[in-house]
């Protein structure tokens, strides 16, 4: 009858088990519970075990996977793997078998505890151990024999409360917590081992015996009082010549003497083992759903920090400095981030991984309030301030889920004429020092990436002006080895020209000829060098004036990186990797340029039109997968299918109330190149001083009477719009005759930035 009753159990257990798995995927069809079982070295005993468990598992609907590292594995290699399990969150269960001879080479203990609580399914940490041993358990993992000992016990219908339990066994995986379970369950327990003086006397006294001992049916039918309820964990392998394995399993207790006297006892094998492996199962299940729960929208758990404000105010670095920001790890714990998601930079800084949009997918979207003025003092207008006051007072106030987005600031105005942008008073980001010199070296990447494109299609430039093409074809596809090679990128840019072949030896003069030259054509070219410091001498330079480029000059821009140049390009790409395609970086690239070369124009700045474009794109992807923000200098968007001119006349008009527009030269030359390129219907995002409605920052409140003049208009066709420039907008500001960096200084004993503000 024992028997049938741990079997009907063991079968409730995973069907019920089965349906919650099916209920998860009812609501996040894309859910599965998911369990690792981490195993040193290759015992026969345990290899069962695990198969029981895998078995178990798929059964229900839970996603097992059985992770092998070879006995000789070192203790750090074992710990690599639970912190690999640990910060996935896929996995919701891990349990670590070790070798038994381990403890030699590998301290047991703490990989034991290396395991993260929250997915200790086995219950063997110090954190989960320690909670039931001070009674919580329905806040702990209980290890999974004595958790099905309990369940088999509650199956007698014995009430538990004022009965006298008696435990042989203290180890850590049955007796101690069995102990502990029993205890919290009210019974009387006393816990027996190798040291106790007259075992039997004392399991005479027992009501409940649970036996966690690993000899072989050493607890005899007579020591046991009438009608007592045994639990017989043990599982031991006698020598039975009787048998053709010549092996048999027993439990601790001799089962045939103890049958009669017992009112319940479990048999061995076919006992407590079952119930074992359906409360792993029923542990990885619960682990699973606390995962769900904790992903549900609802209330962060956030402790804000209090603010001791003073007045009169403080400075802004005062108040900066007195401020101990928590560090950043607890903050995206605080949101319900998990740390695979949160790549740190340091104990102040964090990026959000961008995966974290699938996971979040079916969360309500929240209200995207968006702060922005016009009219501002030389300073700015308090943007920033006021976004974080407000975030302030949505969340550390009105305790709403509120979290403040604001733009890196650039480092031209931050030394230049403006100071940092990190807010003001008590409502500013902290730490303001790293906010406003380099942050997570975003905007530094990003240049370099942009640079990088840029120093390619000069140097293609004069490659191809220097170069008869069959020497350009030598160096582009170089013997190696007696053979010649197309990289991948070569031969995706022939399948463009629609030459459909392989082997280099085998194209014709002209093909080599196509293939070879890009010529591109210098006054086309618009893709601009940037920077992230107002060097106003910069705004124009003529490059190439080193003999070493034989005469090749040019007259180029630098744009700050920020404020214009591929700003847009930027941003757009930046939306790429929002939307999930990283992939599709390079492919972006790829329509700035075939757009351009559709035109006949621009063929420089199809990336993968040279060999090692790849690494433009590769540079400019890993830069914006860096960067977190998006550049501000737009102004207006305008998209209706005009041409140019209309469409600029009508922003200004309506939106400005110019009288009218005046189309400078250069202007006038992009509007009638644009056309001829086919970007005429692109929409329009005007670039103008946000100091004024018109182009003159000193016209305040609603000007009239002025005509606004469009000295250039830009292309950034990847982002898929022209910026026009209005009046004297530059699109890198220069510095000031006194300017802020003057004030900045590092004080080298604390290594204190001084001077921001
Ligand atoms: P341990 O060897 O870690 O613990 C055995 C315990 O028994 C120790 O506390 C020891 O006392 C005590 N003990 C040993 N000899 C005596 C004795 N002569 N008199 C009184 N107490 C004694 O083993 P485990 O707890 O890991 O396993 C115990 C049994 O349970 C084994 O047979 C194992 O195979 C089985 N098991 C079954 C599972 C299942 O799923 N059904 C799961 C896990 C284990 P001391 O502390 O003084 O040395």
């Amino acid at each position: 009858r024992p028997l049938q009753i741990i079997c009907n159990l063991c079968h409730q257990v995973r069907g019920r088990l089965k349906d919650e798995v099916e209920g998860m995927r009812m609501t996040h069809p894309n859910f599965k519970p998911g369990l690792v079982v981490l195993q040193v070295g290759d015992r026969e005993d345990s290899n069962l075990y695990i198969s029981m468990k895998l078995k178990a598992a798929a059964e229900i609907g839970i996603s097992a996977v059985h992770v092998k590292l070879p006995r000789t594995a070192t203790e750090n290699e074992v710990m690599r793997r639970v912190m690999e399990v640990n910060e996935d969150s896929k996995i919701h269960g891990l349990i670590v078998q070790l070798p038994l001879d381990s403890v030699h080479t590998i301290n047991t203990e703490r990989i034991i505890n290396s395991v993260a609580p929250e997915k200790d399914v086995d219950g063997l940490t110090c954190i989960n151990a320690g909670k039931l041993a001070r009674g919580d358990l329905g806040d702990c993992f209980i290890p999974c024999t004595p958790n099905g000992c309990m369940e088999l016990i509650k199956q007698t219908g014995v009430s538990l409360a004022g009965k006298r339990a008696v435990v042989i066994g203290r180890s850590k995986i049955v007796g101690a917590p069995m102990h502990d379970l029993l205890l919290w369950n009210h019974a009387t327990v006393l816990t027996c081992h190798s040291k106790t003086a007259d075992l039997a006397s004392e399991v005479g006294k027992a009501d409940i015996l649970v036996t966690g001992i690993g000899k072989p049916e050493m607890v005899r039918g007579e020591w046991l009082k009438d009608g007592a309820i045994v639990i017989d964990c043990g599982i031991n392998t006698i020598t039975d010549s009787s048998r053709p394995s010549g092996k048999r399993i027993v439990g601790d207790v001799h089962y045939d003497s103890a049958k009669d006297k017992a009112a319940f006892i479990t048999p061995v094998p076919g006992g407590v083992g079952p119930m074992t492996v359906a409360m792993l199962m029923q542990n990885t299940v619960l682990s699973a759903k606390h995962f769900l729960q904790a992903q549900e929208p609802g209330k962060w758990n956030i402790n804000y920090t209090n603010l001791n404000l003073q007045r009169p105010v403080p400075s802004d670095v005062t108040i900066s400095r007195s401020c101990v920001p928590k560090p950043i790890e607890c903050l995206a714990e605080e949101v319900g981030l998990f740390s695979d998601e949160v790549e740190l930079y340091g104990r102040t800084k964090a990026k959000v991984q961008l995966k974290t949009i699938d996971r979040l997918q079916a969360q309500p979207d929240g209200k995207y309030v968006v702060v922005t003025g016009i009219t501002p003092t030389p300073l700015g207008e308090g943007k920033s301030t006021t976004t974080i006051g407000l975030v302030q007072a949505l969340g550390a106030h009105l305790k709403l889920n509120a979290f403040a987005c604001v733009r890196q600031p650039s480092q031209g105005p931050t030394f230049g004429i403006k100071g940092g942008a990190a807010g003001g008073g008590y409502s500013q980001v902290i730490p303001m020092e790293e906010f406003n010199l380099h942050l997570t070296g975003d905007i530094h990447a990003i240049t370099a990436a942009n640079n990088l494109v840029a120093a390619a299609i000069d140097a293609r430039m004069f490659h191809e002006a220097t170069q008869s093409d069959k020497a350009l074809f030598n160096r582009l596809v170089p013997m190696t080895g007696g053979q010649r090679k197309f990289s991948p990128v070569q031969i995706n840019r022939l399948e463009k020209q629609g030459i459909k072949k392989t082997d280099p030896s085998t194209l014709t003069e002209e093909e080599i000829t196509r293939f070879v030259r890009l010529d591109i054509d210098p006054e086309s070219i618009t893709w601009q060098r940037v920077l992230d410091t107002n060097d106003r001498f910069l705004r124009k330079i003529t490059i190439g004036q080193s003999p070493t480029e034989k005469g090749f000059t040019r007259t180029v821009t630098f744009d700050l990186i920020l404020l214009a140049g591929n700003g847009p390009t930027l941003a757009f790409t930046f939306h790429c990797f929002l939307i999930g395609h990283v992939t599709d970086t390079k492919a972006e690239l790829d329509l700035i340029c075939k757009l351009a070369k559709e035109a006949g124009a621009f063929d420089a700045v199809h990336c993968s039109h040279w060999a090692d474009g790849g690494a433009g794109a590769a540079d400019l992807a890993r830069a914006v997968q860096k960067a977190a923000d998006l550049p501000n200098s737009f102004k207006f968007l305008y998209d209706i299918e005009l041409p140019i001119v209309d469409k600029i006349r009508i922003i200004a008009q309506k939106i400005y109330g110019a009288d009218d527009i005046e189309l400078l030269p250069e202007a006038q030359h992009k509007v009638d190149l644009y056309s001829k390129q086919g970007f005429a219907s692109l929409p329009i995002c005007m670039a103008k001083t946000h100091l004024s409605l018109s182009h003159d920052a000193e016209k305040k409140g609603v000007p009239t009477g002025f005509v606004l003049p469009i000295r250039d208009i830009r292309a950034s066709v990847g982002a898929g719009f022209l910026y026009p420039l209005v009046g004297t907008m530059p699109t890198i500001p220069g510095l000031p005759t006194r300017p802020c960096f003057y004030d900045i200084d590092l004080d080298t004993e604390s290594g204190e930035v001084h001077g921001l503000f």
